[in-house]
Formats: C-alpha cells, structure tokens, sequence
C-alpha cells in the first residue's frame, strides 16, 4: 500500500503585527555595572537613558534587544477554510494568564 500526498504551495507574508508596538530592553555591558532599560516602546527615550547613563558612567556600550510580535498572514485561501484567521487579542497575556 503506498500513500500519496500532494503538496499546495501557499503564499505567506510575515510582518510587525499592525497592533504590536516595537520595544526595546537595553543592559550596559561595563563590567558588573547593573544599569538596565525596563521595555519600552519609546525609541527615542531609550536612546537618551544610554547616552545619559554613558555621561554619567563613562559606560559606552549596550546590548540592546528590539522585540515586535509578527503576524504571518496566509495571502490566499484554501479549500476547506474560509476565512483568514482573525487577529490574535489584544488583551496582554497576563491578564489571560490571570483567568
Ligand atoms: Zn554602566
């Protein structure tokens, strides 16, 4: 007995979930200084605690993480559905987790 599968190529677009914001976390890398960026989604904010911290340290290097949530969306529909999925929620995950 053998099986037979057939494959259908579907299209996928991958962006920034257009809901989500963009943040960024960011530790000084200065030896055992504990400076750290809670998340923000202020960019430019963020930019301006380094370079205050480095005027006030002499610490001039960061590691900085940029996170989003992406949305990979199907760009057409198959047989059998019918739909595009909805959005996810926007209600934060600790308020799920909380239920
Ligand atoms: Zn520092």
């Amino acid at each position: 007995m053998s099986t037979r599968s057939v494959i259908r190529h579907v299209q996928h677009a991958i962006g920034t979930h257009p809901r989500a914001e963009v943040t960024v976390t960011s530790r000084c890398l200065d030896g055992a200084c504990p400076w750290a960026l809670e998340p923000t989604a202020d960019l430019k904010a963020a930019d301006e605690a380094m370079m205050t911290h480095t005027g006030r340290t002499g610490h001039p290097t960061f590691a900085r993480t940029f996170e989003d949530v992406a949305l990979v969306r199907r760009l057409e529909l198959n047989e059998g559905r019918h739909a595009i999925p909805p959005f996810p929620s926007e209600e934060p995950q600790h308020e799920r987790a909380a239920r």
